[in-house]
């Protein structure tokens, strides 16, 4: 491919003002500084959900696929309250998780994570149907989208980024450290749809028809509520869009 591939960042957003305040900036920042300069066009996108139903961020991020794709080359999915220190965006051979470092994670749990700040190809991301939109509030619709990709082929790999996490009340666990029941059915969600249960442990369900083919990117029905504008500092090439959804959580499940 002639000239720079532009990397097109989607930003799953509702309610974290000041992580956004203060990651804008920084970004723009990162982006800028002289081992990176002119190496990387990037275009940001912050994708705020409309008041009324839960958080879904999957769909969230399958609409900020759909509106930012046709302008770029590849794609970005980036936690509002996750700073780059020093880090990698550039073109993903495979899909790419870049945070590693800074997480608080252990690395072999990291290892089976796809979430906080990953980077694909936009031929990976429609391979697997995007991400499911099944999953509302807190977790699970990255290491589903983790399923997905396993299925198409496209294992993810792991890029030893340092980030910096912008502090925040754990969202998937009540005060005293229990899951929440959106985190808990989430989890049986996942679990269910993509693991069977074996003598000797958990074993993956090869999957390869499932419903998250027709379930997905190709799903996500939403209304746009303001137009694109821009947002953060002048230079940071980002823009801001209010975006309803169409769904509801199902009664039940
Ligand atoms: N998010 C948001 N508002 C919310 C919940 C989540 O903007 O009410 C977005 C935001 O980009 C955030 C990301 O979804 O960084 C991941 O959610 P969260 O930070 O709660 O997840 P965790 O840190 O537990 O992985
Ligand atoms: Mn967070």
């Amino acid at each position: 491919m002639s000239g720079a591939r532009r990397l097109g960042i989607v930003v799953p957003y509702r309610d974290r003002q000041q992580h956004l305040d203060a990651l804008l900036p920084l970004l723009a920042d990162f982006f800028a500084s002289p081992e990176l300069r002119g190496a990387l066009t990037v275009k940001l996108l912050v994708v705020e959900q409309a008041t009324g139903l839960p958080f879904n961020r999957g769909m969230i991020k399958n609409i900020g696929y759909n509106l930012l794709a046709p302008e770029v080359d590849y794609i970005c999915f980036h936690d509002v309250d996750l700073v780059p220190l020093d880090a990698d965006y550039s073109w993903p051979s495979q899909p790419a998780m870049a945070c590693f470092h800074g997480l608080d994670f252990k690395p072999d749990f990291v290892r089976q994570l796809f979430g906080g700040v990953v980077l694909l190809q936009k031929l990976h991301f429609e391979a697997a149907n995007g991400y499911s939109n099944a999953y509302w509030n807190w977790g699970f619709e990255d290491v589903d989208l983790r399923e997905r990709l396993l299925r198409c082929g496209l294992p993810p790999q792991h890029r030893e980024g340092t980030y910096r996490k912008l502090p925040h009340n754990d969202e998937g666990s009540h005060p005293d450290g229990k899951p929440t029941e959106a985190h808990q059915q989430n989890q049986r969600k996942y679990t269910s749809q993509w693991f069977r249960k074996t003598e000797t442990g958990w074993a993956r369900k090869p999957n390869l028809v499932g419903a998250w083919r027709a379930e997905g990117l190709n799903s996500a029905q939403f209304d746009q509520l303001t137009p694109r504008c821009p947002i953060g500092p002048q230079g940071a090439n980002a823009e801001h869009v209010i975006v309803a959804l169409r769904h509801a959580p199902e009664a039940a499940g």
